[in-house]
């Protein structure tokens, strides 16, 4: 296949998009995060932030067209005709660039849905936002969903009218870290935004129609914080009400801020047992209609899930399955999940897996008492 060398190099690609948006073509609209203070944080530390022209913004969607029509056109010229999807697949598996891999894994997806990076978009001047989202939709009309991250700080700082015109411009659904919703926490980790600043901001998306989901950090309230984190969160998110609440744990390298704080001892963090313990204090007090989702790798048992309110007791009953667990069998799927052995309970039932398990566990040193939590927090952090 033909190698557009200019297009590949235009279309500049941010870190992270939300696991929701693995398969979304990635469209970066600044660089980096306006805020980057959280304690809990480490992936835009040492980096400016940046807003990106409308023109660079523009020249960088025109180079995914330029792309994506190259893979179709090869797939017409290798004899696949409109099985653009195996195609992408391969190019995916050998791209010639980053940009090159981001559109194939977006057309091997079916070519549906963007997400604008980085961490707050909607930092950007409301009409330009506009301008680009409208060129999105023209440069790809097949174009189904447009998503985005946004801080709720700058949500409530817009108008309604402003989130409206976005909406209609074809903004989709914006992403926002409610992360918790105790105000000493936030302020704690350096969140910059208050749980009556997140209230506002969130209810203002809901109200334009631009769907929202809020993610909640388990454990971030450490062993001090766990139980106002829970209730508190809990309290923010039904007066919010989004379409999805999302969870996902915390997880702490030495980039983060918190890394020190961590090894000096004045945070001290939670177990995934305990944890589990604050999730289930979470969706006691919820009382909204969100959908739960546990789509992190991070998160012990992503089978929590559900709609708010009818599936609050089944997803109750998955904590407390495995709290019903015998400490050895706790043990074993604690560490099986967290060195990726395991994706569910059921898990557990897999003789094979259970016992590549146990032999992970000699490894590791397991005594009397388990596997060291030291050792948990290791294997977990490989992931991230
Ligand atoms: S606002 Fe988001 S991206 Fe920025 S530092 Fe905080 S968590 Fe990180």
């Amino acid at each position: 296949m033909a190698v557009n060398e200019v297009a590949a190099d235009f279309l500049e690609l941010g870190p992270i998009r939300p696991p929701s948006e693995a398969y979304s073509l990635l469209i970066r609209v600044t660089r980096n995060c306006p805020w980057n203070r959280c304690k809990f944080c480490s992936l835009y530390k040492g980096q400016k932030f940046e807003l990106r022209s409308v023109e660079e913004i523009k020249r960088d969607i025109t180079a995914a067209r330029v792309i994506r029509d190259e893979i179709k056109a090869f797939a017409w010229k290798s004899g696949y005709g409109d099985r653009v999807g195996e195609v992408a697949a391969m190019v995916f598996n050998n791209p010639p660039s980053d940009a090159y891999r981001n559109v194939a894994l977006w057309l091997y997806a079916g070519g549906e849905n963007v997400f604008l990076q980085d961490a707050n978009t909607l930092i950007m001047n409301t009409g330009e936002l506009v301008e680009i989202i409208e060129f999105l939709k023209e440069t790809f009309p097949g174009i189904e969903r447009i998503t985005s991250y946004a801080r709720a700080k700058t949500a409530a700082k817009k108008s309604l009218e402003e989130l409206t015109a976005l909406r209609e411009a074809g903004l989709s659904r914006l992403h926002i870290g409610l992360e918790s919703g105790y105000d000493p926490l936030l302020n704690y980790m350096d969140k910059g935004v208050t749980a009556a600043e997140h209230i506002a901001g969130g209810k203002k998306v809901m109200a334009s129609g631009i769907s929202l989901s809020e993610y909640v950090i388990l454990g971030l309230g450490g062993r001090k914080m766990w139980r106002e984190h829970a209730v508190q969160s809990a309290r923010v998110l039904n007066e919010i009400n989004p379409d999805f609440i999302r969870v996902r744990t915390l997880s702490v390298n030495k980039r983060m801020p918190l890394y020190e704080e961590v090894a000096s001892g004045s945070f001290i963090r939670s177990t995934d047992e305990e944890i589990l313990e604050e999730e289930k204090l979470l969706i006691e007090h919820l009382e909204c209609s969100s959908n739960l989702v546990s789509d992190h790798i991070t998160n012990l048992l992503q089978e929590i899930e559900g709609k708010l309110p009818q599936d609050k007791e089944k997803m109750l009953a998955v904590i407390s399955r495995f709290q019903a667990l015998e400490p050895a069998a706790k043990s074993n799927f604690i560490i099986g999940r967290r060195s990726g052995i395991y994706g569910c309970l059921d898990d557990l039932n897999d003789t094979q897996r259970h016992e590549w398990v146990e032999q992970l566990m000699h490894r590791i040193g397991a005594d009397g008492d388990g596997v060291k939590q030291e050792a948990v927090f290791r294997l977990m952090e490989r992931f991230i």
